[in-house]
């Protein structure tokens, strides 16, 4: 029988990207994001390339209710990808927007929440597997990304505490963390100036989202009895938060 899998953040990055892995591996699919004409687009190639069947849902993770009523109608999932998620701005603490961290926190973490606690009784049924999306900067501090950055060190430590809680039903919690990708990220960062986006991965070379996807199909075909925990994933051109090549 088809397994499926639900994928937060699936309108662009590395959500589409696993959408489009998970297809040809004939999965069942579920995905949501804000933007539904996006979705509606994806579902399109995601039955060519294979999946069965592919429901979407446009659905704001940070409203609680919105959450809530979806998961009134949803059935058995055996995955579950937590990768909608967003910086916003690069503001220094002193001078950032409190709208900025409120999308932040409200997205990276209490919607991963609403979501992760939704979904985990079908996933326990299931003994599925739950991916979330952290990040390098769950690990180091950079400026002008505090609350990013904390933003992913929660999602650090969610995972871990997921992971202790539901040690002994056979759900396996993994953390990838990469790295720079590139995809709508830095868009969305700089409030959709493109220019200042495009700066961001000059003269070097990210991942891309395809990448990460890669990444995390291979964790999720590991035997039920092998866990991956945490994956960091950097390009060959960074070697740390803040420590990049690049080429003239
Ligand atoms: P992206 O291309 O901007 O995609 C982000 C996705 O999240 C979009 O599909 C967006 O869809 C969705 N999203 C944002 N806010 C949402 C909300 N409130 N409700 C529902 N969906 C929402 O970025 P990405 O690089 O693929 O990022 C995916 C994850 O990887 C994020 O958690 C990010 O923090 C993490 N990450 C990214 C990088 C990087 O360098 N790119 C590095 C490390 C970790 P809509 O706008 O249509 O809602």
């Amino acid at each position: 029988m088809a397994r499926t899998a639900l994928i937060t953040g699936a309108s662009a990055g590395i959500g589409a990207a696993v959408a489009k892995r998970l297809s040809r591996r004939g999965y069942r699919l579920i995905l949501l994001a804000r933007r539904e004409d996006r979705l509606q687009a994806l579902r399109t190639e995601c039955l060519e390339l294979g999946a069965p069947e592919v429901q979407v849902a446009a659905l704001d993770i940070s409203d609680r209710k919105a959450c809530e009523d979806f998961f009134k109608s949803t059935r058995e999932l055996h995955v579950l990808i937590n990768s909608a998620g967003l910086a916003a701005g690069t503001d220094p603490m002193d001078r950032a927007k409190l709208s900025d961290w409120e999308a932040m926190v409200e997205t990276n973490v209490m919607g991963l929440l609403y979501i992760t606690r939704l979904a985990v009784d079908s996933l326990k049924a299931t003994r599925g597997h739950i991916v979330n999306l952290g990040s390098v900067a769950g690990h180091w501090t950079y400026p002008g990304g505090g609350v990013y950055c904390a933003t992913k060190a929660a999602v650090r430590a969610l995972s871990e505490g997921l992971r202790l809680d539901l040690m002994g039903t056979g759900v396996r919690i993994t953390n990838i963390e990469p790295g720079m990708v590139e995809t709508e990220f830095s868009v969305v960062r700089y409030g959709g100036d493109k220019g200042k986006a495009d700066k961001v991965y000059s003269g070097m070379e990210p991942l891309t989202a395809d990448d990460v996807a890669e990444s995390i199909e291979w964790c999720l075909d590991r035997p039920a009895r092998v866990n991956i925990q945490e994956m960091m994933i950097f390009p060959t051109d960074q070697a740390g938060v803040g420590f990049v090549n690049r080429r003239p």
